[in-house]
């Protein structure tokens, strides 16, 4: 039986040869199974019962037409999408995912990462993902409403409260799941749990909005709490300037950190002076309601640099915290923010940072959140927003943001309990920790229900 990097490069080449043309979903699996396989020469049964090589296959793939009309009475098609990964601790869940560069392979490293996410939160959430490779920007909210009503004419059919509930993610926000909810509901009659990230008024609950970025923040403060640190006090840098990206750079702020820099495809803002809840506000309204350019924050406030084109690792911070998008920071950035004196850096977006730059930061000793423990806050609160509606009652934002801060604890615990005796020695290795934790529970489940 090989094991350690025999096992691993035997692992490896089977998937890609069964996954041809997919290079996010070889980079989410292999960053896994390189922490998983030391764990499974440990827990031989787990092997003998091939239950890596079966979490990597995903239940189903589901990828369907969806036709428009543009506002011009052009008709348009796009190819949506729902990855029902696995659903052995509870029904499919994950976000939908509505931006050009969503295929199959995006789709497959996402889902596969929600998996171990929604493991470690501790809630009965199994695994799924989705989307379309259709892009919102520039689109008028008609145009908006006609493509989400048609993507959910054929969404409809394999989703449902207890089977798969999909929420949110890039380019899906509050306005997406009211058109998609409205047209569920509109075919099956039926008023039910099936989506996440609703409004209040049907169902949605208190503090979905900021958990993501609110959650990956806590998470950074109890790691840099475990480590003697604190995040009050330090310079941090925040790329994005969506949901997870806006409500991160808010928590840093209120905790007392200074976050300096957010982003969007076109480029990076540097104030130095740090944003105020003021400053965040304006940039909420820029991105959600008059749908603008981060870079118009500089001709509203004095100051502030726009770095056209450019990522915001250059700027010199003692946090940073990647929160746009899949393999934004790259090795050679890591090493620039190493140089700069980085002490600790949390994962907003799902696998921003490339396992290159990740060995780096560990190599280096740098305190590290990786996304699927770092920013699972949103589907935990997805998960609490299945409970209200199963019980058709509602908490209040009290008791969500307890449940939140405890719940992003309790994901730390878990990820300590493996990460102290995987992974990198003489660290806590929140990454091996992370995936472990999370493999344990879904494996457990596989194990009970025999070869299926
Ligand atoms: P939003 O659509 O609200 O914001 C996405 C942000 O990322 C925008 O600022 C966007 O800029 C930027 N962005 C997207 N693609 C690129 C790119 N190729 N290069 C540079 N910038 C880019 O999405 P979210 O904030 O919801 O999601 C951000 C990340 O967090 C994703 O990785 C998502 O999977 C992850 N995540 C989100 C959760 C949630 O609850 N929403 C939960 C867990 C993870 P632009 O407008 O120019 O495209």
């Amino acid at each position: 039986m090989a094991s350690g990097n025999e096992a691993l490069q035997n692992f490896m080449d089977g998937l890609e040869k069964r996954n041809p043309g997919e290079p996010e979903f070889h980079q989410a699996v292999m960053e896994v199974a390189a922490t998983i396989i030391p764990f499974l020469d440990n827990n031989p049964k787990y092997r003998e019962m091939q239950i890596l090589e079966r979490m990597a296959e995903p239940d189903r793939v589901v990828s369907f037409r969806v036709c428009w009309e543009d506002d011009q009475g052009n008709i348009r098609v796009n190819r949506g999408h729902r990855i029902q990964m696995n659903n052995a601790i509870g029904p499919y869940k994950g976000g939908l995912r509505f931006h050009p560069s969503v295929n199959t392979s995006v789709l497959k490293f996402l889902a596969f990462e929600q998996t171990f996410k929604n493991s470690l939160t501790g809630l009965p959430m199994g695994a799924g993902k989705g989307g379309a490779n259709f892009n919102p920007k520039g689109k008028s909210s008609n145009e908006i409403m006609r493509f989400c009503q048609s993507f959910m004419t054929e969404l409809y059919r394999h989703i449902g409260a207890n089977v798969d509930v999909p929420a949110g993610d890039i380019g899906v926000g509050a306005r997406e799941i009211g058109y998609m909810f409205g047209q569920f509901k509109r075919i099956t009659n039926s008023f039910e749990g099936v989506l996440t990230g609703k409004g209040l008024e049907f169902g949605g609950s208190l503090v979905r909005n900021e958990a993501t970025g609110y959650g990956a923040v806590y998470f950074l403060q109890n790691m840099l709490k475990a480590a003697g640190n604190d995040v009050s006090g330090k310079v941090a840098v925040v790329s994005g300037s969506g949901n997870v990206a806006t409500h991160a750079a808010e928590k840093l702020m209120q905790l007392g950190a200074r976050p300096v820099t957010l982003s969007d495809s076109g480029g990076y803002i540097h104030d130095p002076a740090g944003f105020t809840q003021e400053k965040l506000d304006w940039i909420k309204d820029l991105k959600n309601v008059r749908r603008g350019r981060i870079s118009e924050y500089c001709d509203e406030f004095s100051g502030s640099t726009f770095h056209e084109g450019k990522r915001p690792w250059e700027v010199p911070a003692e946090i940073a915290m990647p929160c746009a998008t899949q393999n934004e920071l790259n090795l050679d950035e890591a090493k620039m923010l190493i140089k700069n004196g980085v002490v600790a850096v949390s994962e907003g977006a799902n696998m921003p940072t490339s396992n290159e730059g990740v060995d780096a930061f560990l190599d280096a000793g740098v305190v590290f959140g990786p996304a699927k423990a770092a920013n699972a806050g949103g589907v935990a609160v997805s998960g609490l927003e299945m409970s209200q509606n199963s019980a058709r009652i509602s908490w209040g934002v009290d008791q969500m943001q307890e449940q939140l801060r405890q719940i992003m604890e309790d994901i730390h615990g878990r990820c300590e309990t493996y990460g102290k005796d995987y992974g990198r020695e003489g660290m806590t290795d929140y990454v091996a920790g992370a995936n472990i934790a999370g493999f344990a529970k879904v494996a457990s489940a596989m194990m009970a229900f025999g070869v299926v």
